[in-house]
C-alpha cells in the first residue's frame, strides 16, 4: 500500500512542497494528492500589480503538475481531523470549466469528502486580518488574495480623477501598493498611512530612496498614525482626523486562516502551527506545517516572519525531512535565513535593502530601475521554482523503506 501524502494549499510553498517529493520518491511507493480550491496557481507576490490593472501570466496547476505523478484536487479544505488522519474538503469545482472572470472557483452544489492521510503537509497561508477595527470588514479592499485584488481593480478602475484613496499599513505590502496605485493611476490621490515614520525598519539609504519615490509619485504620507474607524468615504484617525478615502486598501497584516484552530496541534497564540527545525508539528509529527501558516524559528532564535522568501526554503525543508524519514536517509538541514527585502515601487523603481541573517537591515541597498528589474528576476524565478522544485539538487528518486510500511500496517492491525 503507498504512502499517502496529502498537502494543503498549493501556494507558494505547498506546490514547492509537493513537487519537491514527488521528485525525491517513487510513484509506486506514495501518492501525493495537492489540494487547492483555484484551479491557477496565484502570484501572491504580484497581486498588487493584479490590482492596478496588469494580467498576470496563467498558471493552471493541473498543467504544471502532468506528469509529475501529483494529484491535483480542485477543492477547499473545510476541516482537519489530525487524530483520525482525515482531512474534509468540498470538491465541487466543475471539471474542465475556465475560471469566471470574477476570480473565484466556479462551484457546483458543495459535495463533502473525507481525504485520509499518513502524511499529511499543511500549507494554507495566511488571509487578511481586519485588526477589529470598525468599518474595516465592510468598507476596506485586501490584496491578500486573487478574489480581493480583482474587486480592487474593478473598483480603481471606475474611479473618475482626482478621488481619495488610502492604503493603510506603511509595511511592505502597503508600500508596494500605494507606489503602483500612484504610478497606474497619477490622477488618483493616494495617501499612506504608516503607524511609525516611513520605512522605519530600512537603512538610512533605504528610506531615503524610498521617501524619494513616495514624493516624486506624489503620495501624502500620514506618519505616526493609528486608524481608529472606517466608513464608505473616510478613515477616522485616533486623534479623530477624517481623511478622505473614497477607496481604503488595508494592508496591516496577514492572519491565518482558522482550520488549525479547530484542531489538536499545537499553535501559536495568533493561530500558527508550531514546527520544529524540520518543519514537523511539535505535537503531532505525522503533520509537517510550511509557510504563513507555520511559526518555525530562524536565525538570532527570533521567528521568521510570513514571506515567500523563507516560506519556500521552509517547503524545501519538510519535503527533504520527509523524503528521509520515508526512505531512511539522513535528515538534511536547509539554511533558512534572509539575505534582502526585494521592494517593487511600481514597476520604474525599486529597493532592494540587504539584510542580516536575522532580517535587520544592514547600510546597503540597491535602488533605482536597476532594483525594479532584480525585484522583477526575484518573482519571476519564485514562480518559476514552483514549476522546478528541484532544480540544482540531485533528484534521484529514493525508495521508500520497507520498515516504515510494514510499521503502518502492524499500526493499523492493532487499531
Ligand atoms: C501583495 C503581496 C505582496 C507580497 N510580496 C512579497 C514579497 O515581495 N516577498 C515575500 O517574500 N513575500 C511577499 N508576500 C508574502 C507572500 O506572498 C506569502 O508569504 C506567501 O505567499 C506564503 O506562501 P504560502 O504557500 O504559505 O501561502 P499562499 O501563497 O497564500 O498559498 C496558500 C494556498 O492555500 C490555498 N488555500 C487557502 N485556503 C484554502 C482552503 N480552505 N482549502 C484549500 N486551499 C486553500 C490558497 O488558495 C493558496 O493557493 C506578499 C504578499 C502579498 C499579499
Amino acid at each position: 500500500m503507498k504512502h499517502r501524502i496529502v498537502v494543503l494549499g498549493a501556494g507558494y510553498t505547498g506546490a514547492v512542497a509537493a513537487g519537491r517529493l514527488a521528485k525525491r520518491l517513487h510513484r509506486e511507493d506514495v501518492a501525493v494528492t495537492l489540494v487547492n480550491p483555484e484551479p491557477d496557481f496565484v502570484e501572491r507576490v504580484r497581486l498588487h500589480q493584479l490590482a492596478t490593472g496588469q494580467d498576470l501570466t496563467p498558471r493552471p496547476l493541473r498543467e504544471m503538475f502532468a506528469g509529475t505523478g501529483v494529484d491535483v484536487k480542485l477543492a477547499k479544505v473545510t476541516a482537519v481531523d489530525v487524530d483520525r488522519r482525515t482531512v474534509t474538503v468540498t470538491s465541487s469545482h466543475r471539471a474542465g470549466q475556465a475560471e469566471p472572470e470574477s476570480g473565484e472557483p466556479a462551484y457546483e452544489e458543495p459535495a463533502y469528502e473525507e481525504l485520509e492521510y499518513d502524511t499529511l503537509v499543511y500549507a494554507l497561508g495566511s488571509g487578511w486580518n481586519d485588526g477589529g477595527v470598525p468599518g474595516v470588514a465592510e468598507h476596506a479592499y485586501e490584496l491578500s488574495s486573487r478574489a480581493g485584488a480583482l474587486r480592487l481593480r474593478d473598483r480603481l478602475a471606475a474611479l473618475d480623477a482626482g478621488r481619495p484613496v488610502v492604503v493603510v499599513g506603511g509595511g511592505l505590502t502597503g508600500v508596494e501598493a500605494a507606489t503602483e496605485i500612484a504610478e497606474a493611476r497619477p490622477d488618483l490621490d493616494v495617501a499612506l498611512v504608516a503607524r511609525g515614520v516611513l520605512g522605519d525598519w530600512l537603512s538610512d539609504k533605504g528610506r531615503a530612496h524610498l521617501r524619494k519615490v513616495v514624493d516624486r509619485l506624489g503620495i501624502t504620507v500620514h506618519e505616526h498614525t493609528t486608524v481608529a474607524a472606517l466608513e464608505a468615504d473616510r478613515v477616522t484617525t485616533a486623534d479623530g482626523t477624517a481623511v478622505p478615502a473614497e477607496v481604503t486598501v488595508w494592508t496591516t497584516g496577514f492572519a491565518v486562516h482558522p482550520i488549525a484552530q479547530a484542531t489538536a496541534l499545537e499553535l501559536t497564540d495568533g493561530g500558527r502551527i508550531v514546527v520544529d527545525d524540520a518543519m514537523r508539528s511539535v505535537s503531532h509529527p505525522d503533520v509537517y506545517a510550511i509557510g504563513d501558516a507555520a511559526l518555525a524559528i530562524g536565525p538570532g532564535d527570533k521567528p521568521l516572519r510570513m514571506s515567500c522568501a523563507t516560506g519556500v526554503p521552509m517547503a524545501w525543508q519538510a519535503a527533504d525531512a520527509l523524503a528521509a524519514q520515508l526512505t531512511g536517509a539522513k535528515l538534511p538541514h536547509v539554511s533558512i535565513r534572509y539575505y534582502q527585502q526585494c521592494v517593487s515601487l511600481g514597476r520604474r523603481e525599486g529597493l532592494i535593502q540587504f539584510v542580516t541573517a536575522d532580517d535587520r537591515a544592514v547600510n546597503r541597498a540597491l535602488t533605482g530601475r536597476l532594483a525594479a528589474r532584480y525585484k522583477e528576476l526575484i518573482c519571476k524565478s519564485a514562480a518559476w521554482g514552483v514549476a522546478n522544485p528541484t532544480v540544482g539538487m540531485p533528484s534521484r528518486r529514493r525508495r521508500v523503506v520497507q520498515r516504515e510500511a510494514e510499521g503502518r500496517s502492524r499500526a493499523r492491525a492493532a487499531a
